[in-house]
């Protein structure tokens, strides 16, 4: 029998992201007050009604200016920035599909999300620039197609242009059947195996899964936390990319929906993160398990007043216990009253959160452990290796199905027939267990995916690169656990074509072709073959178990 969130189904109303973003108005705020503000200079902010304004300019802007027409992929290559939700929700407004891209991203890496996405308009920044021209030169889209946030520069137009005009109000949707046929957004996700897809997001999707955490988090409140004080109004930091869906749903959706004071990282350091919750009293965290090592580790914590952190939600990959203890008290010596760190756990093919605290929830016994309930709205599915469910309490792949599951892979009917069954349910790859109490808790991963510091990586990617290279015959990659920290580094196992070739000189290669976070920090090792199943499939499990009794020593990771 499937299970059903504890929760009840609020109603979700027929409408498109932007109406129940901007039009909807069972939600009110102040639109005139400033919705983002930006870290790098704070006197730079946007309000609710300047959001409105921005989207419905952008919207025409890209339609007069860059021809963009309905259905069509519009792509955005920066790091967050102040104008980032407009550039999202502009594209949106034109009836475009967003989709982000990493900012890190080599040309290599842009290439393919470039290529797969069929996008030909895209969004940048200074910092990106000359990676997105090396795309675009390949890609033969003229420097008119390419719009800066951080204004012109070497040619380029800046996001400015695009403002010129009137605006456009965008199509309203109300008809069930199109809300969730028409893609507002591509996540690019490895899924459960292969190479970086997009996760066709539709606005069905986007609405029901805001209106879902919003129910949420309307009732997280503090109460629990400070029984005799009223819950500050939250202020948000955000750092977590916009290009993800962890980031792209708080913070552009969510927090553009509810009104909420957020501001926007540009540029991530930890010392400007402690600096940021320092001097604009800061209240909500939403972050990845790396931030937590930092708060929990770093002696510069203490230089700075963090005690106006109530709030801490933690996603993305596995956060250790121990890690969340050591934040806790970190920020019970900072001042901070009462903050328990809480998990949620999400993918880009859920939209995003598939379970998550509701006020309550948390206790003692499972509150740094689990990842909460299944969010309102979603049915699951614990099943074994044949599909059968499994008994209960015990652990097997976690199944989804809802509103906000994913409608497939884009232009990848062969991978989306893969993850989705004929009866709706989407296998997430991560292997889960539920208490008597309904407490989902990830165990372990299925998949082949890799998380560093919250991000994706794909084995196959790194496995392609390797192949290119002349000296490697044959390649496997696999995640090895970061002991110290928690988390993941990739490591190779390797076929030599060439007697010379060493670790050092493959680790280069990799370091050389792709982003940082995706180096072999795991180490290469050096096999006669690689295990592979009949039909050719890697057996990585072999390598796991090879992995758990070998002696490569652990390596240090790049600071965030
Ligand atoms: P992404 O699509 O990039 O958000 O990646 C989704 C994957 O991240 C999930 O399928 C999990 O493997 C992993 N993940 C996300 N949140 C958690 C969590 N709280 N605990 C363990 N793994 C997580």
């Amino acid at each position: 029998m499937p299970i059903n969130s504890p929760r009840p189904t609020p109603s979700f109303p027929a409408i498109d992201i932007l109406s129940w973003i901007f039009n909807d108005n069972t939600y009110t705020y102040d639109r005139e007050e400033p919705l983002y503000i930006s870290v790098t200079d704070p006197t730079q902010h946007i309000t609710g009604n300047q959001l409105l304004y921005l989207t419905r300019k952008i919207g025409r802007g890209l339609r007069e200016l860059a021809g963009v027409k309905a259905g069509e992929v519009v792509l955005c290559a920066s790091p967050n920035h102040l104008l980032y939700p407009a550039a999202v929700l502009g594209s949106i407004c034109a009836g475009a599909i967003f989709t982000g891209s990493n900012p890190t991203y080599t040309e290599f890496e842009l290439l393919h999300q470039l290529r797969d996405s069929g996008a030909r308009v895209i969004f940048a920044s200074a910092v990106t620039l000359p990676v997105v021209l090396a795309c675009t030169a390949k890609l033969n889209i003229t420097k008119e197609h390419i719009f800066l946030l951080d204004g012109p520069k070497d040619g380029v137009r800046g996001i400015q242009d695009l403002l010129r005009n009137q605006g456009q109000d965008w199509q309203k949707i109300t008809d069930y059947q199109k809300l969730s046929s028409t893609t507002a957004v591509l996540l690019y996700s490895s899924g459960t195996t292969g190479l970086s897809k997009g996760c066709e997001i539709t606005h069905w999707n986007l609405v029901t899964h805001s209106v879902s955490t919003i129910s949420i988090l309307d009732k997280v409140s503090a109460e629990r936390r400070y029984p005799n004080r009223k819950f500050p109004e939250p202020i948000y930091l955000a750092f977590l990319p916009f290009f993800h869906a962890f980031g792209l749903t708080y913070f552009v959706m969510n927090n553009a929906r509810m009104g909420r004071l957020t501001y926007i990282v540009e540029q991530f350091t930890f010392p400007g993160i402690l600096q940021a919750i320092d001097r604009h009293r800061i209240t909500d965290l939403v972050m990845a398990p790396p931030v937590a090592v930092l708060l929990a580790k770093s002696p510069i914590v203490k230089d700075y007043n963090i005690s106006s952190l109530s709030n801490i939600l933690c996603g993305a990959a596995p956060l250790g216990t121990e890690l969340a203890l050591a934040v806790e008290k970190v920020l019970e010596s900072s001042g901070a009253k009462n903050v328990k760190l809480h998990q949620g756990w999400g993918m880009s093919e859920v939209t995003c959160g598939g379970t998550i605290f509701d006020r309550g929830d948390w206790d003692e016994r499972t509150g740094r452990l689990a990842v909460g309930h299944l969010a309102a709205g979603l049915e699951a599915m614990i099943v074994d290796d044949d599909a059968r469910e499994v008994k209960e309490g015990e652990a097997g792949e976690l199944w989804l199905r809802g509103p906000f599951v994913f409608k497939g892979y884009w232009r990848n009917e062969k991978a989306t027939r893969n993850t989705i069954t004929p009866e709706g349910w989407t296998k997430t790859g991560d292997i889960a267990r539920i208490d008597d109490r309904g407490m989902f808790y990830i165990v372990e991963r299925k998949k082949e995916l890799i998380k560093v510091k919250g991000f994706q990586v794909a084995p196959a990617e790194l496995e392609a690169a390797l192949l290119l290279n002349p000296d490697v015959a044959d390649a496997a990659v696999i995640g090895v656990p970061r002991y110290k920290y928690g988390g993941e580094h990739p490591r190779a196992y390797v076929v030599k074509a060439s007697p010379e070739v060493t670790a050092a000189s493959l680790e280069a290669w990799v370091a050389s072709r792709l982003a940082s976070y995706k180096r072999l920090t795991g180490g290469v090792e050096f096999v006669d073959v690689v295990p592979k199943s009949a039909s050719g499939k890697i057996l990585r499990q072999i390598l796991r178990d090879r992995a758990s009794k070998g002696s490569l020593v652990e390596k240090p990771v790049s600071r965030l």
